[in-house]
């Protein structure tokens, strides 16, 4: 006798092959992309699926299905299934919002303190390390990968050619100049206004800041994904951040002893990033010489030279979302972002700040908060200080540590968006968008449970 399907057979087992679908797509991707951890957890579903097709079929096939209650038990089966599918998609309440003010930039109030770079924390620090490097010429000092090339800051500003070009479409030029910049090696680029509240009242040697242009062109760069983690399989020394002196002078091309090995790939991804950090206020500053030649003034401003706020703009420019652990997480780099910025009277088409889902993401996530040796980052909700809506690291807390030891960075490190731009980690990024509370500690679950941050001692539970 023929076996009869019915309507909620061909759904179910429709249901089982998109997933096994998905599942063998994300588990030959992840392999391409050496991603192992979702290459074996995609492999796994999908035989999974496979074994509940075939086992399916061979039951419909004996007509062990064919009973009323085993039918009722598919069909009803189905139904929670695809109730539950669909809710994850589903967007549902915030929580921890402490009022109309939305993480980072939107509703700002209007009176906001302008601040002073030359006050920031970390100043100690950064000389520490500078005195530390005293008459090293390695072309990639500690100091250089901080502070950024010397030589660049003295070229920040300059003459602004008298013959000025004119602007007919706004939009093309944005574009057109977004993808020059791209072609620099910048991983994303974004247009801000310039606020007056996110120009410093002082420079980093405290002299009064004087700086009225209407617009902030923001580029960013992810640091090697490498670095963002303590436990990085690098020859690490004490030295500021994650590279060691050894590591810069092989970046240079000269000779020191080491027991570990660095593989070409991941010294060319390091030295990408590093080129950056040094030359970053380099690209800054070709860009800015390239606006004044159109006859527009502009400024480069990178490191402890900017005389903007960094993170407002780059929110406003549409580069990421502030995390709890105070960094502006980016859809492509997470929180290993690097921020370079020229501002400029050029008439630019602003970018609108986007909205990744990390606020609610945050709230049930807590990993930068448990891995935080001195817990300066909180576990409850926002606050609103000086007109922006943000969790409040305990700054004070963080850099009494960070003065004492130089390479914390288990906020970044934990952080499930620090990933590498995968297909699967893109997916999750989807899904984290949808804003669903089940969906976020799902994903947050999924990272703890494939050890991500397992190198991170959790702090809360001492
Ligand atoms: S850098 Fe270290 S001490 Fe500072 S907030 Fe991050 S984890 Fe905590
Ligand atoms: S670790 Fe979690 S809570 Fe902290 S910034 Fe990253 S996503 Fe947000």
């Amino acid at each position: 006798m023929r076996t009869r399907w019915n309507l909620w057979d061909i759904y179910g087992v429709a249901w089982i092959s998109v997933i096994a679908g998905f599942m063998l797509y994300y588990s030959t991707i992840s392999l391409s992309e050496k991603e192992l951890r979702a290459m074996l957890v995609s492999l796994l579903i999908f035989l999974i699926m496979i074994l509940l097709l075939v086992t399916f079929i061979i039951f419909k096939r004996k007509r062990r299905l064919e009973r009323a209650g085993a039918r009722r038990i598919i069909k009803w089966c189905m139904i929670i299934y695809t109730c539950f599918i669909a809710f994850l998609f589903i967007p549902t309440p915030p929580y921890g919002d402490s009022g109309s003010c939305k993480m980072g930039t939107y509703g700002l109030k209007s009176e906001i303190e302008k601040t002073d770079a030359s006050s920031q924390q970390g100043s100690e620090s950064l000389i520490r390390v500078k005195e530390s490097v005293k008459g090293n010429n390695v072309e990639y000092t500690v100091y250089d990968i901080c502070m950024g090339k010397l030589k660049n800051t003295v070229k920040r500003d300059g003459k602004v050619s008298p013959i000025k070009i004119e602007i007919i479409d706004s939009r093309a030029l944005t574009e057109q100049l977004k993808e020059e910049i791209r072609s620099f090696g910048i991983d994303d680029v974004g247009i801000a206004e310039l606020k007056p509240e996110y120009v410093y009242s002082k420079d980093v040697n405290g002299r009064a800041v004087s700086l009225s242009h209407r617009y902030a062109i923001v580029m960013g760069k992810g640091v090697a994904h490498r670095l963002a983690g303590p436990a990085a399989p690098l020859p690490y020394q004490d030295s500021y951040s994650s590279l060691p002196e050894e590591l810069a002078a092989y970046l240079s091309g000269l000779e020191f002893k080491t027991n570990s090995a660095i593989p070409d790939d991941i010294a060319k991804d390091i030295k990408e990033t590093m080129e950056f950090f040094s030359e970053g206020g380099a690209t800054a500053v070709q860009l800015a010489e390239h606006i004044r030649a159109m006859g527009y003034p502009a400024r480069a401003h990178f490191n402890r030279w900017s005389e903007v706020q960094l993170v407002p703009l780059a929110i406003l420019a549409g580069l990421g979302e502030v995390g709890k652990n105070g960094m502006i997480i980016n859809s492509k780099f997470g929180p290993r972002g690097t921020f370079a910025v020229v501002t400029t009277d050029l008439p630019l088409l602003p970018d609108t700040p986007v909205d990744l889902g990390v606020k609610e993401f945050c709230a049930v996530c807590n990993k930068c908060s448990r891995t935080c040796p001195v817990q300066a980052i909180p576990y409850g909700g926002t606050i609103i200080k000086n007109g922006v809506e943000k969790w409040a690291v305990d700054s004070d807390k963080c850099w009494a540590h960070l003065s004492k030891n130089l390479k914390c960075m288990s906020c970044i490190s934990s952080c499930p968006y620090n990933k590498q731009d995968y297909a699967v980690h893109r997916a999750a990024g989807f899904m984290i968008k949808r804003k669903n509370v089940v969906t976020n500690y799902l994903i947050a679950k999924l990272d703890d449970f494939l050890g991500y941050s397992s190198h991170l001692k959790d702090y809360s539970k001492l």
